[in-house]
């Protein structure tokens, strides 16, 4: 008897080991990491015999909820997965605009439900990625620049210690591992089992502008893009993606395409909002120019999915900046000339500058965060597209401040992704709850 969840663990040898392991990873490229045994938890009762048996048997312990890190950050050689994706519970209470939701929740299925009920929580901009690792890590979601990163609407987290204990923890009780809970990311060292959740009322108006441009135009629209970034009305998320194709539009040549979200109380308080992308130099060449127009979640689902198409390779790398134009211009040529074909995309996005944050392990952002997605379809491409995010972040290393945990890639390429004040105390939280290592930490670190 190996005191685990009966029909629900698969060790090396066992029939459904290898589809129970494959299954807690989104990206095709699973990693060839093999765990002891892997562990499909239905109830919290199964983390807390499974966090035991592993105290027991000196094992380390990943954890998996949707299981959209980019790099398996929960797939390790030996010891126990711990998969949480059936806690996908979830309690909204209207009335006091909170709700108790289990991890293995999609963040866009919470959206929709809260949606019914006119209320709101700054979810992910993707379909598929669960509040368990998102809400770690910190969360851009729909209006984060308004609302925060979603980690700061968490009020509280139930979780399973390294010692099998379940506590609940807030600002008031266990303090410090509700700082932790909000930004260790993938270092996390407990088990959450559910979140508790602040909501927010529905913004009445929703809806954003598109433009797409031809590729040639990237040393106007970039430099245009910094010089305005600090300027952009909070409400307005400005994401830039480029790519070798914009389907969507009808083009099959490389694009920029310029999608911003805007969530405002009227039309024309939206559409002022927007109006500052009309100042686009390369504005009059634009192949696609809509300044404004509603929109609702399951379009903006639909959009934004149409780049992260499932069952295909991905290989991910990003950096947060601060730094001007001419010094990015460079590195933002070899990225577009060095892009795999679509749906491989380089996004910039406009985030800073940011007000204070809460008191939490999430600790550092800046003003404009970059981002590379390698997607391609054939394991036999892995060699020629599996290096270009990291390879090319690297290259523009010097002018990074740090990185996000959302798209992190600290395996291949450690960088900072926490204050240093943060990270000495994120080890003296983790020294105190996790003694033994039973959790396992990040896959690389400064
Ligand atoms: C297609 C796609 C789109 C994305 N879009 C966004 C976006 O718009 N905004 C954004 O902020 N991020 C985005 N991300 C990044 C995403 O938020 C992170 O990868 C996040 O960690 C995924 O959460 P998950 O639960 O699905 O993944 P998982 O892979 O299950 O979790 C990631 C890590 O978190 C830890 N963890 C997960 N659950 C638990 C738990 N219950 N207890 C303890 N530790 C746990 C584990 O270390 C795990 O390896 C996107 C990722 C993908 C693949």
């Amino acid at each position: 008897m190996s005191e685990l969840p009966a029909g629900r663990h698969f060790f090396r040898d066992d029939v459904g080991y290898e589809e129970a392991r494959a299954a807690t990873v989104w990206n095709a490229r699973t990693p060839q990491r093999c765990p002891d045994v892997v562990v499909q938890a239905t109830e919290t009762a199964d983390v807390v015999a499974t966090v035991r048996y592993a105290q027991r048997h000196g094992l380390k312990i990943g954890v998996r909820s949707g299981g959209h890190s980019w790099a398996g950050n929960h797939v390790r050689d030996g010891g126990v997965l711990l998969d949480v994706s059936r806690l996908d519970g979830c309690a909204i209470d209207a009335s006091s605009r909170t709700a108790v939701v289990g991890p293995g929740m999609g963040g866009s299925v919470l959206a929709g439900r809260l949606a019914a009920q006119d209320l709101f929580f700054p979810a992910g901009h993707c379909q598929g990625v669960c509040i368990g690792g998102y809400l770690l890590q910190g969360g851009y979601g729909w209006n984060s620049r308004v609302l925060g990163p979603a980690c700061e609407s968490v009020l509280g987290l139930d979780v399973v210690t390294a010692d099998g204990q379940c506590l609940h923890i807030d600002r008031d009780n266990h303090a410090d591992l509700y700082w932790a809970a909000r930004g260790a990311g993938p270092g996390f060292f407990a088990v959450v089992t559910a979140f508790h959740l602040e909501l927010y009322p529905r913004p009445p108006v929703c809806g954003s502008s598109l433009y797409v441009y031809p590729i040639e135009l990237a040393d106007e629209i970039y430099p245009w893009a910094r010089s305005i970034s600090a300027d952009v009305d909070r409400r307005v998320e400005l994401q830039i993606v480029a790519s070798r194709a914009v389907p969507g539009a009808g083009l099959d040549t490389p694009g920029i395409v310029m999608a911003s979200p805007v969530f405002a109380d009227s039309e024309a308080e939206a559409a002022a909002a927007l109006s500052l992308l009309e100042t686009c130099p390369a504005r009059e060449r634009a192949l696609v120019a809509v300044p404004y127009a509603p929109a609702d979640l399951d379009t903006w689902y639909a959009g934004v999915m149409s780049n992260y198409p499932s069952g295909y390779r991905y290989a991910t790398d990003n950096m947060w900046t601060s730094a001007s134009a001419d010094d990015l211009m460079p590195g933002i040529a070899r990225i577009l000339e060095t892009m795999p074909p679509h749906p491989a995309h380089f996004l910039w996005l406009n985030w800073g500058p940011s007000p204070q944050r809460q008191d939490m392990a999430y600790s550092l952002e800046d003003d404009i965060y970059l981002a590379l997605y390698g997607v391609w379809r054939d394991a036999a491409d892995d060699g020629e597209y599996a290096g270009w995010a990291r390879t090319n972040m690297a290259q523009m290393e010097h002018l990074q401040t740090g990185v996000q945990l959302a798209d992190e890639n600290l395996g291949e390429r450690p960088a900072p992704f926490a204050s240093p004040e943060a990270m000495a105390r994120l080890d003296r939280v983790r020294a105190d709850y996790d003694p033994d290592g039973r959790f396992h930490s990040w896959m690389g670190r400064p």
